[in-house]
């Protein structure tokens, strides 16, 4: 099977959405107006957001994507994440990029581009995804830093952003082995070699900012299944946020109706993930495909 055209259409876009992204982020600026101004840009440019811009300043790791109202603003100091998407017909390029200008982060920020380096490396070589976490984890070492070893890269499907193999940012024994025609991500997550190297749900305890439609089921309640429906047209299974959902519903309700949905379990909210230490994290993404013996990188 080739690639479908549409991988290689939302990995260009992906790239062109990076250099964007170098020219237009710049601190400081509210987080709110920079998620929403690179999904407005891939909406511009034809695409669509894979998934809701995530935005990780320093400590706040993955899965927060900004809302109404919060006024955080960069600053010259911080470490910023930004893990953006884009999908034609579902098929997903998932990549993040690192930025600051604070001079103290530079060396993590460079060892952690350099990791996803050595992992694509070894990625073209050495299909065992074990021996991908540990060059990742070993180009951490040398530099001094720890790899965040509670999350990790995915293979990708059709409508699925995290579909069923992990590629892990430490070596483990008995990890999956990726397979021709597989398209996947390699995300390297690095902090600092004295921070606990994991990371935990958000402790203050702050609600989720990214949820997905898990099944497309009736519950009988009208306002409930207006919204499921709402979700299902827009995103099918991919993740969304109540940002994009709030101008229909009203912010407060939407919000009420996303937590009965959790709790039938219809919608899945992801919990922001923090640094269990409060250290920054640095990550560099891509989104690449096995194509016989060469490993073509989509984004
Ligand atoms: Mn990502
Ligand atoms: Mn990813």
């Amino acid at each position: 099977m080739r690639v479908p055209e549409q991988y290689a259409r939302a990995g260009r876009l992906a790239r062109e959405m990076r250099e964007w992204i170098q020219q237009n982020v710049k601190p400081p600026q509210p987080c709110l107006e920079i998620a929403e101004k690179v999904e407005a840009e891939i909406v511009r440019r034809g695409g669509q957001p894979a998934f809701p811009t995530g935005i990780g300043i320093n400590g706040v790791t993955a899965h927060y994507s900004p809302q109404e109202g919060d006024l955080t603003t960069t600053s010259e100091s911080d470490l910023v994440k930004i893990d953006y998407g884009v999908h034609f017909d579902g098929y997903v390029a998932d990549t993040a990029v690192t930025m600051s200008e604070n001079a103290d982060h530079q060396l993590m920020i460079e060892t952690t581009k350099r990791a996803l380096e050595a992992a694509i490396a070894v990625a073209k070589r050495d299909p065992r995804t074990g021996e991908i976490g540990r060059a990742i984890e070993e180009t951490a070492r040398r530099e001094g830093f720890k790899t965040i070893n509670n999350l990790s890269g995915h293979t990708l499907e059709q409508y699925v952003v995290h579909a069923g193999k992990s590629i892990p940012n430490v070596y483990a024994p008995n990890q999956p082995v990726l397979r021709r025609d597989d398209v996947f991500a390699i995300e390297p997550f690095l902090t600092r070699g004295t921070a606990a190297g994991y990371v935990v749900d958000d402790p203050s305890g702050s609600r989720p900012t990214i949820y997905s439609l898990t099944m497309r089921k009736r519950t009988g309640a009208e306002e409930l299944d207006r919204l499921v429906e709402a979700i299902w047209d827009r995103r099918k299974s991919l993740p969304f946020t109540p940002r994009w959902f709030s101008g229909q519903f009203g912010r407060e309700r939407l919000l009420k109706l996303l937590a009965e949905l959790e709790r039938r379990r219809i919608v899945r909210g992801y919990p922001t993930l923090v640094e269990a230490s409060g250290a920054p994290v640095a990550q560099f993404e891509h989104t690449m495909k096995l194509e016989g013996s060469s490993l073509v990188i989509l984004t």
